[in-house]
């Protein structure tokens, strides 16, 4: 196969610190097919610990939407041969390379699975093969592995669709030489996505029943991907501390937080980073007007100025600004934010920019909300990256109320580009926002709003509080857009921790390769 110049040579000598080698595997990956955050990490982390001096190869499918982008992708000669119930199906490998970097990816090509319109579903269902599609690409990540010249020290597996490799690895492989120094690492990007299958589809993992139980791949007769994945990993990390917490609790853990409890030992949680070269508000080609944390007042008054002449609002320089993007669903919060909303537009002097995409019954309530306050409701019902940079650049203030929230970009990108967060204490949330406080302001840790419980009453509370800074207290808002300009969320201080993390699994697993029971 075709390997970039220097792929197999270690960097070590370069580096004080012995460099890893690391495989990561994962069903998305951005630009090539992305359906949330899970894309944007795993396109973004290879990348990040590739500069720390390690070898990252990642591993996806060749979805037809990785075929179709704009990035270029050669064949490889290697061949695979993966047993899918009584049959053995080939597979090429393709390979291409993560955007401004030197990470190889490598694509697994099998079009009667991945040559699909769409991910995981059509437009009514998911897909009925699902669970073999994914075992298929769980045992190709594996031969592709056992394939590749020199050992790699971390597998590194993410959510659901790559649950099984863990499995596979502690049951099929533990006796094979190669694969005994390697640690394997399961990242939870979110728990309520658990890869659930009938039982009839356990002959497709080509596991035995033996292992269809309450303790390993079993959940409430059901087969799951996720649990087995938890299960059988060396090491498990969730995307912030806070959600490291939750999971392990009955309110959040989604059924899996007894596991999640005795898994405690090896579960941390490493929050996610943002990528500067796509959110920096000095660069940033979707803006109307670039700026930094020199000349942001000007910058954002500009942005806010053609937003609202984008989205058909009254100019109106002091007029709160608030911007929400997400998906509509219940997890982001609209249950809480369309009555507030509904409320705010009829007594109140601001403006509400929101986009997103989702649940049609939050759908037709904002549309109808846009249609019955023009002058202070602008509702964008599309995915569309530009406008995400601009809303993010234009508002005053970005709300994320989510009743759970695994890490959230958001905020993050709000924080960077100098618009106030308000967001309920949870998960990823909870780790990046510090509500403004007389104590916060004071030791200048404030760089936004929050609150904890899950009502309209406590959301709109808060949203009183920064109405009535962001309009009388000019100063204590300036100095919540600056602390939260200053700070950095980028992924080298994500890739750091993982780096230590990896360190640490693969110290543990020279002690230790027990299979769970
Ligand atoms: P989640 O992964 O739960 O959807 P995150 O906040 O972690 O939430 O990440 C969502 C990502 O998708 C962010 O980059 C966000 O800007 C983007 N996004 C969500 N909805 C839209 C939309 N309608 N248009 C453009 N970008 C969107």
């Amino acid at each position: 196969m075709e390997h970039k110049p220097g792929y197999l040579e270690t960097q070590s000598d370069q580096l004080s610190r012995p460099a890893l080698k690391i495989l990561l595997a994962s069903s998305e990956v951005a630009p090539f097919a992305k359906t949330g955050g899970l894309a944007d990490v795993c396109a973004a982390l290879p990348v990040a610990l590739e500069a720390l001096g390690h070898e990252v190869t990642v591993v996806m499918p060749a979805f037809r939407s990785a075929l179709q982008c704009d990035r270029q992708v050669r064949k490889t000669d290697l061949q695979l041969s993966i047993p899918i119930k009584s049959q053995t199906l080939h597979a090429q490998v393709l390979c291409s390379s993560l955007p401004d970097s030197n990470v190889t990816l490598l694509l697994v090509d099998y079009p009667p699975y991945f040559d699909r319109q769409d991910l995981y579903r059509d437009e009514r269902q998911d897909f009925p093969d699902n669970c073999e599609r994914f075992t298929f690409f769980s045992r190709a990540v594996l031969q592709i592995l056992s394939q590749l010249p020199g050992s790699i020290d971390i597998l590194h597996c993410n959510d659901w669709q790559t649950g099984l490799i863990p499995a596979f690895l502690k049951l099929e492989l533990n006796s094979e030489s190669r694969f005994q120094s390697l640690a394997s690492l399961f990242t939870i990007h979110n728990l309520a996505y658990q890869g659930l299958f009938s039982q009839h589809d356990m002959p497709v993992t080509g596991l035995d029943w033996q292992f269809f139980n309450w303790r390993q791949m079993e959940y409430y007769g059901k087969l799951n991907l996720l649990k087995t994945g938890i299960v059988f990993a060396d090491g498990l990390n969730t995307v912030s501390p806070t959600y490291a917490l939750e999971i392990q609790t009955p309110e959040l853990g989604c059924g899996l937080d007894g596991l999640l409890r005795e898994r405690g030992q090896v579960l941390q949680g490493i929050l996610n980073g943002i990528d500067q070269r796509v959110w920096n508000p000095k660069t940033d080609p979707h803006l109307f007007c670039n700026y930094d944390s020199g000349n942001w007042e000007d910058g954002k008054a500009q942005g806010k100025a053609a937003l609202q002449k984008a989205v058909g609002l009254p100019r109106a320089p002091r007029t709160l600004m608030i911007g929400i993007i997400g998906r509509l669903t219940t997890q982001k919060g609209w249950d809480m934010l369309t009555p507030v909303i509904e409320r705010w537009a009829r007594t109140r002097e601001v403006q509400w920019v929101i986009l997103g995409t989702g649940d049609p019954h939050f759908q037709r309530k904002l549309e109808d909300l846009g249609r019955n306050y023009p002058q202070k409701v602008a509702v964008r019902l599309e995915f569309s990256e530009a406008s995400a940079h601009q809303i993010e650049a234009g508002s005053d203030l970005f709300l994320m109320p989510s009743h759970y929230e695994p890490c959230g970009l958001n905020q993050l990108y709000s924080l960077r580009y100098g618009t106030v967060p308000l967001v309920r204490q949870t998960g990823g949330l909870a780790d990046t926002v510090v509500d403004a406080t007389a104590e916060t302001l004071a030791t200048e840790r404030a760089n936004g709003f929050s609150f904890r419980a899950a009502t309209t009453a406590a959301l709109e509370e808060t949203l009183d509080r920064a109405s009535e800074i962001y309009q009388r207290q000019p100063d204590t808002w300036r100095q919540l857009v600056e602390t939260g300009m200053a700070q950095d969320w980028s992924w080298e201080r994500s890739a750091s921790a993982y780096e230590r993390l990896y360190k640490n699994l693969l110290s543990k697993q020279r002690h230790d390769s027990r299979i769970p029971t």
